[in-house]
């Protein structure tokens, strides 16, 4: 098959659109222009159920839906849709709602690695022994886009892409070399395998010649949107041959496969991509946020581990959907999160009881929300934080809050955490 995208323009000439019901065009032309928006021939073609729109989950996992837009915002942009102003006097009306969408992504300063007092430019180190890396080409773009995905800020501000990447393949090598207790280092984007393998190349290759340097972790949802990167793509050999490279230099190579949704592993032609990255000798790690109207049932969860499992692969991470607001159309209470979670795990082969989750990311802290506890009566959420910077108090420890069905959100982790007392109070 051959690549072929479309974006927010160029969809509107496709046969899918026109075969939209009415409404979801109307939403689809309105939000298309606020978020970003792409889909491939594969998605469309393979993954997407147009008999079940809107409701198909992976429909939902592409297009951006009206919930994404405060509602007074949506239908202040409906009546000017409406209206039959053209897309150029739209445009700044539609800026202005965009603006107000940015998303809450935390950056916290200490994180960010120095050498001699100066940034390193395009890394990120949240924790002790892992940093992530995000080269210029890297960080451009991905096979097709989620419509939950945070980064979306990225992909059409050329300036946000250059001030948070870096271009010379060499930038983190000294601070890897001052800093031998980083083991692991991770390649993320947008998406890093959208790139041909000689790109890919060049930005791991000094990475692999720093001795303490023990793991080579990329993350991508090729798998998912664009299996043919690992069969009839050109350089489909060459990125293979790659990954046989890497790890003939002694590093463990890890592919964190980002999954969302069985039927992304239906297809014979994923089957066949998976195996042949497994022959490699690459270990592949899967990982998928928790997300509204898109996988929320434990049968969600425990079809796709099995098929995971199937497949040879393992459930790492179940995810809540990060850096929204807290009570975006995405998440789900944690109180129903935990149960998709543990129902999900019991219905699922015993090889799935390493996954973890529900897990989130805020402030500081990566945290997991592992159980529900009756102390006198009183029914608590038990958080524990997995990892933490260094020097930040609290990783590794437990903590009580008092249980909610609604709530979908802890609040301040940092002062969670930093607190001495078992049990805090969230407001
Ligand atoms: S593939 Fe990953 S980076 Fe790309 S849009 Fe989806 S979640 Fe975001």
């Amino acid at each position: 098959m051959q690549f072929k995208s479309y974006n927010n323009i160029s969809f509107k000439k496709t046969s899918y659109y026109q075969e939209l019901p009415n409404k979801e065009r109307e939403v689809f032309d309105i939000l298309s222009s606020v978020f970003h928006f792409k889909i491939n021939n594969y998605v469309a073609e393979h993954l997407i159920d147009w008999s079940s729109v809107p409701n198909d989950p992976i429909y939902k996992l592409i297009f951006p839906r009206k919930e994404m837009l405060p509602a007074d915002d949506f239908k202040y942009l409906s009546l000017l849709y409406q209206s039959g102003l053209d897309q150029k006097t739209l445009a700044p009306f539609m800026e202005k709602v965009k603006q107000k969408m940015y998303p809450d992504v935390k950056f916290v300063d200490p994180s960010l690695p120095k050498v001699n007092g100066k940034r390193v430019k395009g890394m990120y180190s949240n924790f002790g022994t892992i940093v992530s890396l995000f080269p210029d080409p890297m960080a451009k773009t991905c096979h097709s886009y989620c419509s939950y995905c945070f980064r979306w800020i990225m992909f059409d501000n050329r300036e946000a892409q250059k001030n948070s990447s870096y271009t010379d393949p060499n930038e983190p090598v000294p601070f890897l070399k001052e800093h031998p207790e980083i083991t692991d280092v991770l390649f993320t984007g947008a998406d890093p395998l959208v790139l041909k393998a000689q790109t890919i190349k060049e930005y791991i290759n000094p990475i692999l010649d720093i001795e303490s340097v023990k793991v080579i972790r990329i993350s991508s949802k090729s798998l998912a949107w664009w299996p043919y990167r690992f069969t009839t793509d050109k350089d489909a050999e060459e990125l293979l041959e790659l990954f046989r490279y890497i790890q003939s230099r002694g590093k463990h190579l890890n592919f964190c496969a980002h999954f969302t949704h069985v039927r992304e592993l239906e297809n014979p032609v994923v089957k066949e991509a998976i195996d042949r990255i497994r022959q490699t000798g690459v270990v592949i790690r899967c990982q998928g946020p928790l997300v509204e109207g898109i996988n929320d049932t434990p049968e969600d969860w425990s079809n796709l581990w099995n098929a995971q499992i199937a497949h040879g692969m393992i459930p790492y991470y179940m995810f809540i959907e990060a850096d929204h607001n807290s009570e975006s159309c995405f998440r789900i209470p944690l109180a129903k999160a935990l149960y998709i979670f543990q129902t999900a795990q019991k219905q699922t082969t015993g090889l799935a009881r390493t996954v973890r989750g529900p897990v989130f990311m805020n402030e500081l802290h990566r945290t997991l929300l592992d159980g529900v506890v009756t102390i006198e009566n009183k029914k608590y959420f038990a958080l524990k934080s997995l990892q933490a910077p260094p020097n930040t108090i609290g990783e590794g420890n437990i903590k009580l809050i008092p249980y909610s069905e609604t709530i979908k959100d802890v609040g301040d982790l940092v002062a969670l955490f930093s607190d001495q007392s078992q049990v805090t109070q969230i407001n």
